[in-house]
């Protein structure tokens, strides 16, 4: 048996996962000044959940699903955060407890891909899922606020790609029309498209096939079969982005994949690092049929999802700052045990603490001190418990200096605080 993780799904080891952890702290912190809270959902739903809502013309559902067969029940592991957030808000009737409803999510995701480089089969998400609220500002705040999140992650030319796909009544013109203008170049499609033409012809507007791309040229746009309502949303979009100064380009051929999009439909795309010069971080739009569609309340929705490794690939290999850290290293077994109480306080004062209680020499502490890049290295010995004071080595500035013990907590704070407002101004 070969010992090794599943194709597309990858083990994210503690380097890695500081720097998810960083993404998805910025991510908290953001979403909650909008006012939204954590939603957690299973990650096993019944399949039929994602074949409603994310829909059976989807790539997603026909290709991508992870089942999971049991006697009697169909199951799947969840390619995205949207059809469960759906089925809690039924079932819940949050409609009667609030008239807006905003939730967040962060976790893993699965579709089963050809993995590449930013593609797996495990990915992780986070997203938001806003209910209740149909008018332009709200989309508009939406994606003001993803502006904002993906400049604090340190994203560069940060923007919103926008585009309207129309209400119900829009849509099905649409359909009828681009059905018309394919017809009769049928043949020259590829094979997928000609499939969608029949069930989903938007779908062959974002189709990467040079073929389908070629036939595009010239197709209806779907902005002439807007409704007078679609339009006023649209604009009152265009308005309040302006207002906002959050910057956006109209892309009339963003579509998505997603059976279950209405009216507006976003990505954000950044510049910088390893996606190319303008990859899209996250994706998404308004749902205002989704809830209906699944047999709950005529209750709009918007909501995005962003993908955690697609944004860690485009911020590239920055290096991210842990919190200082102190090495405490005792010689000798009455050393150890007062060690292990300096630990225990300096770590009550908020210190990150590294305890070496191997009972090696003085030499290989030290070493694996600065091997871990610790700043400072606390040395005790048996005259240091005996005089309660404690050797205090600044391994940057090669200083040390004999602390009382009772002052250990707040000096080494007042280390650490300096050395990193050093490093701000620097
Ligand atoms: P979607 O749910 O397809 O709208 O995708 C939303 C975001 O999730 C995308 O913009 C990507 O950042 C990310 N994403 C989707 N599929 C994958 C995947 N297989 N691997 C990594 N990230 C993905």
């Amino acid at each position: 048996m070969k010992l090794r993780a599943v194709k597309g799904m990858n083990d994210i080891l503690p380097e890695e996962s500081q720097r998810f952890q960083r993404i998805e702290s910025i991510f908290r912190n953001t979403v909650e000044t909008y006012g939204f809270q954590e939603l957690r959902t299973p990650l096993v739903e019944d399949l039929t959940l994602f074949q409603k809502s994310t829909g059976e013309t989807s790539e997603v559902v026909q290709k991508q699903m992870f089942l999971l067969a049991r006697e009697r029940e169909s199951l799947a592991l969840r390619p995205e955060g949207t059809p469960s957030a759906a089925r809690v808000y039924i079932g819940q009737k949050m409609q009667a407890r609030e008239p807006v409803t905003k939730w967040f999510y962060i976790g893993p995701m699965f579709r089963a891909e050809q993995p590449q480089r930013g593609r797996y089969r495990q990915f992780h998400q986070a997203g938001c899922e806003l209910y209740g609220d149909p008018g332009p500002h709200c989309d508009a705040e939406m994606l003001d606020m993803l502006v904002q999140m993906g400049r604090a992650m340190g994203l560069s030319d940060v923007k919103v790609q926008l585009n309207t796909l129309g209400g119900a009544e829009a849509r099905g013109h649409y359909r009828g029309k681009l059905r018309e203008f394919f017809e009769p170049i049928k043949a020259s499609l590829s094979e997928h498209a000609q499939e969608r033409l029949g069930d989903n012809p938007l779908r062959i507007l974002d189709s990467k096939d040079p073929r389908d791309q070629a036939a595009c040229e010239g197709a209806p746009e779907l902005f002439d079969s807007l409704t007078d309502d679609d339009k006023q949303h649209w604009d009152g979009l265009l308005a309040a982005l302006e207002r906002l100064g959050t910057p956006y380009e109209i892309d009339p051929r963003l579509v998505r994949g997603l059976d279950y999009y209405t009216r507006t439909c976003f990505e954000i795309v950044a510049s910088s690092g390893e996606i190319g010069s303008q990859g899209a971080i996250l994706g998404g739009g308004r749902y205002d049929g989704l809830l209906e569609s699944l047999g709950g309340p005529a209750i709009p929705a918007i909501g995005f999802a962003m993908g955690l490794e697609r944004i860690l690939l485009a911020l590239g290999e920055q290096e991210f700052q842990r919190p200082a850290l102190c090495f405490v290293a005792p010689l000798g077994p009455e050393a150890q045990l007062e060690a292990l109480e300096l630990a225990q306080a300096l770590r009550a004062a908020g210190v990150r603490v590294e305890l070496d209680s191997r009972g090696n020499s003085m030499k290989s502490m030290l070493r694996r001190a600065n091997t871990m890049g610790a700043r400072l290295a606390l040395i005790l010995g048996k005259d240091e418990v005996a005089t309660q004071v404690v050797q205090v080595k600044d391994l940057v500035l090669h200083t040390q200096t004999d602390v009382p013990r009772a002052d250990l907590p707040s000096t080494v704070l007042g280390i650490f605080t300096a050395a990193s407002a050093e490093e701000k101004s620097a």
